[in-house]
């Protein structure tokens, strides 16, 4: 099995590995995983310790980035420049961050709009999509170590309520990271297959996923018939995890052992220390009856009934997302046929109680429940291999559908390996006040940029009615038949107008030509992502700069010389970065503007309900 290539940028000769890969992407822990003598296992590190990976980057000086274990012991001496719980950012805008912001300890650029977050570590900016690829390096330089080949076809997991943006977001980071993603599983999914669930039985079964990670708690409750997965529904909270049980054992000492917060403030290796204790007894309460440790000079303990007390509430909080997961599905427990612990918080014998005693049956655990999704994922892998003879496959789209969008992207929106029929859409707005007509090009391909994709068709979306940029609601919708037919239809929403074509040459390439496009989008990947995070920029700056002269005009009277005067010189240092190729500038440029007007568009607008508020009383 497996070729002979030359790494194009070392020179060396590599054996290359045909093996398919399944990674979990995980929240807290990542893992890869793949099927060796027929069975699924994980890889450890080099040093043979653990099979996991700490979903934590670290910008060490030099912008040196280090992945993994080594991050994690950077968490608390330096928040600034070490990157936890990307996962939590994936396809997020700044607008959906409300919740998240003030749990992080790194910086987000708050731009207050719908475009995609940027992290901010030095003086560079990060797509959570790059992050994600640097700890999807790590894993695939991991296997390749334990293969010792290389390896390029991956299968990912995500949550299952994770939606197209996210599932868009994942596949980014892969093809960034040199992976080619096959598919996009979803976690439930993975982890049942790895129970081999989907061969049991002949019948359809019910089975309920409960996920207790780090941070977040998912329940997901699947069918399976002949082989084929239905998510019925999902609930869990995304804020409830082993952390916050860390959490609790940490308030109850610093209450039995009398810990003032000002001492933790000034003491971060204390803190730190603290920390990691609350970790190791709550793990070693998971086998064992109390805990004690001396931690700088305090003597430590923990008993397993104390410890239950302190994270009842907590584990019943998961209960009453089960009880709802179940009611959205129209279901009761006594339905349920199988139940799987997912997530090292399941080893807390106080959680795995409640789960079997709400769902009143034996839980399934044999499997380690902090590798199962990573296992399952190598298994769905091995199944698109073609390994797994008795497995049916269906009908997928061979390469991703997509439209151009301003500055030549491609928007992606049926991605590759779908499964035919499918109908999916996605939003857009015009860019120019008054726009009334609207070209839409399709394209195929794996690229960022169109002209480097295939050309489907193109049409016209027109009869828009004046309106502002940005107001029409234009909606683009993709649908393929079950003869694979592709069908793109666009509609304006406030006034109903609405055009489509029909496309029959979506399949007319040649596999060769496919697998060279495929070829091309990995080795051009980290090219493609600059220049898409470079035009992205420059769209989101010219965006501001056509707001900010709309402001100016708007707000005359109430801006004061030297502020107008400000503004301006902010304005124009903006446009100097667009004219240039430095995203980091433009980013940079953007962020000191909004910084400047945030608090005088605050003003404008007091002063513009105070003149409304005096209209109404004429
Ligand atoms: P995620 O899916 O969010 O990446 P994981 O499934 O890797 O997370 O779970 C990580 C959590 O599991 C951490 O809070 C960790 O402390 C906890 N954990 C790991 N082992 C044990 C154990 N033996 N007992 C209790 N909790 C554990
Ligand atoms: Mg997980």
């Amino acid at each position: 099995m497996g070729k002979i290539s030359i790494n194009i940028k070392s020179g060396k000769i590599a054996k290359q590995s045909d093996v398919i890969i399944g990674i979990d992407l995980g929240t807290t822990n990542s893992l890869v995983a793949y099927i060796h003598e027929n069975k699924p296992i994980a890889v450890k590190g080099k040093d043979g310790k653990s099979t996991l990976v700490p979903s934590i980057i670290h910008f060490a000086p030099e912008n040196e980035i280090v992945v993994g274990e080594a991050a994690k012991l950077k968490l608390i001496e330096e928040p600034h420049n070490t990157i936890y719980s990307v996962k939590r950012l994936m396809g997020k805008s700044y607008n959906d961050l409300s919740e998240i912001q003030s749990y992080l300890g790194y910086k987000i650029l708050d731009e207050d709009t719908d475009s995609l977050v940027k992290i901010n570590v030095q003086d560079k900016y990060y797509t959570p999509i790059e992050l994600s690829a640097e700890i999807l390096k790590e894993l695939k330089k991991r296997i390749e170590e334990e293969l010792e080949a290389t390896v390029s076809k991956a299968v990912i997991t995500v949550p299952a309520y994770f939606n197209d943006a996210q599932r868009q977001a994942t596949r980014d980071a892969g093809k960034l990271a040199g992976l080619d993603v096959l598919r996009i599983v979803n976690e439930p999914t993975a982890a049942s297959l790895a129970y081999g669930f989907d061969k049991l039985a002949e019948d359809a079964q019910t089975i309920a996923v409960y996920d207790l990670g780090g941070g977040t708690f998912d329940i997901s409750i699947l069918k399976i018939d002949n082989g084929i997965f239905e998510v019925l529904s999902t609930n869990g909270d995304t804020f409830l995890g082993g952390d916050d049980f860390d959490k609790a054992i940490l308030d109850y000492w610093y209450k039995t052992y009398d810990i003032k917060a000002t001492s933790l403030e000034t003491d971060r290796s204390f803190a730190q220390a603290l920390r990691l204790a609350a970790e190791r007894a709550k793990k070693a309460l998971s086998s064992t009856e109390s805990f004690s440790e001396t931690v700088h000079n305090i003597d430590l303990s923990l008993d397993i009934e104390t410890f239950e007390t302190q994270i009842k509430s907590l584990v019943n909080r998961t209960i009453t997302a089960c009880q709802s997961a179940l009611s959205d599905a129209k279901l009761k427990a006594i339905d349920i046929d199988h139940v799987i612990m997912v997530g090292g918080s399941t080893r807390v014998p106080a959680v795995k109680k409640a789960v079997a005693n709400f769902f009143n049956q034996e839980v399934y655990d044999k499997l380690d429940p902090d590798e199962v999704v990573a296992l399952g994922a190598a298994i769905q892998a091995d199944i698109l291999a073609g390994n797994q003879k008795e497995m049916l496959l269906l009908d997928i789209t061979p390469l991703s559908l997509g439209i151009e969008t301003v500055g030549g992207l491609m928007d992606t929106i049926i991605p590759r390996n779908s499964k035919v029929p499918i109908k999916a859409g996605r939003n857009y707005t015009t860019s120019v006040d008054g726009q009334k007509n609207l070209k839409i090009g399709v394209y195929q391909g794996e690229r960022d940029l169109v002209e480097h994709n295939r050309k489907l068709g193109e049409f016209i979306l027109s009869g828009i009615p004046p309106m502002p940029a940005g107001l029409p609601k234009i909606e683009i919708q993709f649908i393929i038949n079950a003869d694979g037919i592709l069908k793109v239809k666009a509609m304006e929403l406030r006034s109903d107008i609405e055009t489509e074509i029909e496309i029959r040459s979506q399949y007319g390439i040649s596999e060769e030509d496919m697998a060279k496009m495929l070829m091309d989008s990995i080795q051009n990947a980290e090219g493609d992502m600059k220049q898409r995070a470079l035009l992205e920029a420059r769209n989101e700056a010219n965006n501001i700069i056509l707001a900010t002269n709309k402001f100016l005009v708007q707000n005359d009277s109430i801006l004061s010389e030297e502020e107008k005067s400000q503004i301006k010189k902010l304005h124009q240092s903006l446009k100097e970065t667009v004219a240039g190729t430095d995203k980091d500038a433009i980013n940079k440029a953007m962020e000191i503007l909004n910084e400047y007007s945030a608090p005088l568009a605050h003003r404008a607008m007091d002063a513009n309900i105070q003149a409304s508020l005096k209209g109404t009383k004429l």
